[in-house]
């Protein structure tokens, strides 16, 4: 098993040594040349969903991402990555992958709040530890989508597919628990 980190920006250092801690081995995608590795699953980071989206287009790794995505192959993103999967953001215009049926609300958590936090239960895993950064939340969720972990009422992570999406940053923390459940989404898409 092989999984692809976006490597453009944000947190994706974190991704690969917990990826590491879970002897799975990972390859960084920085360039179209890097898509000629064989990837079972991605990993889309955390950091800035516009700069993101932005080089994604000027390296031309969009489309080609997109076509992984939409032709069902494992990813999963975390906060920006959230954002770069939704197929609405309610308080911006620009949209992403659009991929996923979510509606997600950026940088939701307002000045005051902009990180914090939390331990709540992630996927009938038992409670967990999760970090949120400036992060989104998801206002609702349609189609297949499931949803997986709920802060302060607020839907945290969803899954819908192949797509795993969570609001905060798992790999910034101790628990494996996400990865090793993204980790078995990879492996049960590879049967
Ligand atoms: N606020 C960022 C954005 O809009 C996301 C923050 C993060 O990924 N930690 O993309």
């Amino acid at each position: 098993m092989q999984i692809g980190v976006l490597a453009l920006q944000g947190a994706f250092i974190e991704h690969e040594q917990m990826l590491a801690r879970l002897g799975v081995s990972c390859f960084e995608i920085r360039q179209l040349a890097d898509l000629e590795n064989s990837l079972d699953g991605l990993i889309i980071p955390g950091g800035e969903s516009t700069v993101q989206g932005k080089l994604l287009r000027e390296l031309g790794l969009f489309e080609p991402l997109k076509q992984l995505i939409d032709g069902g192959l494992p990813v999963f993103g975390t906060c920006a990555g959230l954002l770069l999967l939704a197929a609405k953001i309610e308080n911006d215009d620009r949209l992403y992958f659009a991929s996923m049926n979510i509606s997600a609300v950026r940088n939701a958590y307002g000045r005051q709040l902009g990180s914090f936090f939390a331990e709540a239960e992630f996927a009938g895993e038992g409670k967990i530890p999760m970090t949120f950064i400036r992060a989104p939340y998801i206002a609702s969720t349609f189609g297949e989508t499931e949803v997986l972990a709920t802060v302060e009422g607020k839907t945290v992570a969803a899954r819908e597919g192949n797509m795993l999406v969570t609001a905060f940053h798992p790999e910034l923390n101790e628990s494996t628990a996400v990865h090793r459940y993204f980790i078995e989404m990879v492996r049960r898409a590879a049967r």
